[in-house]
């Protein structure tokens, strides 16, 4: 059998920057920190993934960017390191040929969720991808008690498999992945999620128990084909904060 090639071609520098600009964003948008990373389908090569090097998200460059293979083998790294969490975006990418692009993230308001089992809802029209339901991954549940990273294949698939078909998973005392046809879907939903959460909290708070009147299984399927659209208005704003800093 012919040995798979060792990178899936040459890349576009627009591909590049972009995956670059998106870690950026992310960051502005308090969705990472020091931790947490996005990646994106090679899309001359569907079994290939782009992802950073293991660095802080808001420090990124198109430089950094190292490519995978769906069992998040670097193919050219160059002495880089590569996330330790890398299985995640993999074994996501292995299940589900639909999507082109996960983030991963420990954004702070949705942590709760995976925590007592209150359901994520959707709250509002440009979170309506939450209408579809929000699994919750327990890594427990198959591997005892752990480090709570999912740090190899097995443990990826497992979340994969928690998340099935939806587009976003939460994972019990530790964060969330939300997933897109494109990165930029993917980085909208990620923003969202968080934001979702955080008037989730609020209307908790301000119904002090009162049942939610949150978008129903088809108000979010219909709201969420606009979001398609209108998310590229919130990645062009973003992206263009991003081009200003760097100029790239
Ligand atoms: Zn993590």
């Amino acid at each position: 059998m012919a040995q798979a090639p060792q990178t899936g071609g040459p890349v576009a520098p627009a591909i590049l920057a972009d995956l670059a600009a998106a870690s950026r964003v992310l960051a502005a948008q308090d969705v990472v920190d020091g931790f947490g990373h996005v990646s994106m389908r090679l899309p001359s090569a569907p079994d290939r993934y782009l992802m950073a090097r293991s660095i802080a998200p808001a420090l990124v460059t198109p430089d950094d960017i190292i490519e995978y293979d769906l069992d998040s083998n670097p193919r050219n790294a160059d002495g880089r390191s590569s996330f330790l969490e890398r299985f995640i975006h993999g074994e996501i990418y292995k299940a589900r040929p639909d999507i082109r692009s996960v983030v991963h993230s420990h954004s702070p308001s949705v942590i709760p969720f995976g925590l007592v089992g209150v359901p994520m809802q959707a709250m509002f029209h440009n979170a309506a991808f939450i209408a579809a339901g929000v699994p919750v991954f327990d890594i427990r549940e198959k591997f005892g008690a752990t480090d709570m990273l999912v740090g190899n294949g097995v443990k990826g698939v497992a979340l994969a498999e928690i998340m099935g078909k939806k587009d976003v998973v939460l994972m019990r005392a530790h964060g969330s992945v939300a997933c897109g046809r494109t990165l930029q879907a993917a980085v909208f939903r990620a923003v969202y999620t968080e934001v979702n959460a955080r008037i989730q909290h609020w209307t908790v708070a301000l119904g002090r128990g009162a049942p939610m009147a949150s978008l129903d299984d088809e108000e979010g399927r219909l709201a969420d084909v606009p979001n398609q659209t209108a998310g590229m208005r919130a990645w062009d704003l973003w992206r263009s904060q991003v081009r200003s800093a760097v100029n790239w």
